[in-house]
């Protein structure tokens, strides 16, 4: 038999997610951000049932962009941290897509190319997350220069990217949001501030396009309960098997570094999956997991394809039966936070190894 591994994908549940962004942010349009393999989903699976709903998708590089184009998504697609030299404009410019420009550098490139045609530009400010941009009160000189220049089309965007949106009444965002507003004042354009976490908490920041990534894999960045979030759907269940049962004495131990002690006389079953199949290495006793639809604990250490689960409390739980590690009721940030991490890590880092399988198209 092969193996039972599967990233499962429902792609009903990434078109939901989408129209509940749509439906919270209604006079934005949505760009889905579908970079790093769309946080490990699939980036042409997630692409090509997005690209007939979305008004644009943005990816981190050139390369994924190609990759987009040459599967024949036609989205206008943004790079977020826009080219990485200047060679970079011209394919930009061949296959239409739209670039960032948060520097003097990137702007002095686009203003000695010569393009084919000229850009889209999302200029972007550095109102406080300190990782990119121009400082605002610069804003005013670069969209200046922006206009003047025969490579960059004259509908420039205006976008900055926030540090704590997930921090509900973070003073920050309210800070950022303030710097923003004063430093477009005046500057025609479109705006863009808002991820996921702005999309769900803070309408004031939606403006003319929101740039939602994770809550389109139907997970919420916000800590505990939010009225939004409550639609959300997962698009990635992350499945696997018992393969084995067996049942171990007080005193005895399971794994790798006798990490987990049996307290009672106690029933534990092996899964075929471990950190080699994108299950956190670092998840400790206790993160819980799915079998046959019930919450069981991690016993023992992650292997590389393995890992061990206290059933002992579960009704009769044999090899072959169905283990699932996050998705469908249990949210992937749950299991992260156990592992000392977030979910955008546990699916962006699911590797090639596990297949990703549409089971809803
Ligand atoms: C990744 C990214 C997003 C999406 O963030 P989520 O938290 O996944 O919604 C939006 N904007 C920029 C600039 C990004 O880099």
């Amino acid at each position: 038999m092969a193996s039972p591994n599967q990233a499962r994908l429902d792609l009903a549940a990434l078109r939901h997610n989408l129209a509940l962004a749509r439906r919270l942010a209604p006079r934005s349009q949505a760009m889905a951000v579908i970079k790093a393999n769309a946080y490990g989903h699939g980036m042409l699976t997630v692409a090509q049932a997005l690209d007939p709903l979305v008004d644009a998708m943005a990816v981190a590089c050139l390369e994924e962009a190609l990759a987009l184009r040459a599967s024949g998504v036609v989205a206008p697609i943004l790079l977020l941290e826009g080219v990485f030299e200047p060679g970079e404009l011209v394919a930009a410019a061949q296959q239409d897509l739209w670039v960032t420009i948060h520097d003097e550098r990137q702007l002095q490139w686009l203003e000695g190319a010569s393009l084919a045609r000229p850009l889209r530009c999302w200029l972007k400010l550095d109102t406080g997350m300190h990782r990119l941009g121009v400082t605002p009160g610069r804003a005013g000189e670069f969209y200046r220069r922006l206009r003047a220049c025969p490579n960059a089309r004259g509908d420039i965007v205006l976008s900055t990217h926030f540090a704590c949106a997930d921090e509900p009444g973070s003073e920050l965002t309210r800070s950022q949001l303030a710097l923003f507003d004063t430093a477009c004042r005046g500057l025609a354009g479109e705006r863009s501030a808002a991820n996921s976490a702005a999309v769900l908490a803070w309408p004031d920041s939606h403006y003319d396009w929101i740039r939602p990534g994770y809550m389109l894999y139907g997970n919420s960045p916000l800590p505990g309960e939010h009225p939004g979030a409550r639609g959300l759907r997962p698009v990635m269940t992350l499945a696997s098997a018992v393969i084995a049962v067996r049942d171990v004495a007080p005193g005895e131990t399971v794994g790798y570094g006798a990490a987990w002690t049996a307290t009672r006389p106690s029933r534990i079953a092996t899964v075929c999956i471990g950190y080699g199949d994108g299950y956190p290495r670092l998840a400790p006793n206790g993160t819980p997991v799915l079998v046959n639809g019930r919450r069981a604990g991690l016993a023992g250490r992650v292997s590389m394809d393995m890992i061990t689960l206290d059933v002992t409390e579960l009704p009769r739980v044999e090899p072959g039966d169905e283990v699932i590690l996050w998705g469908e009721g249990l949210p992937v940030g749950e299991v992260a936070a156990h592992a000392g991490t977030i979910g955008y890590e546990l699916t962006t880092r699911m590797p090639a190894r596990t297949p990703r399988v549409v089971v809803q198209p």
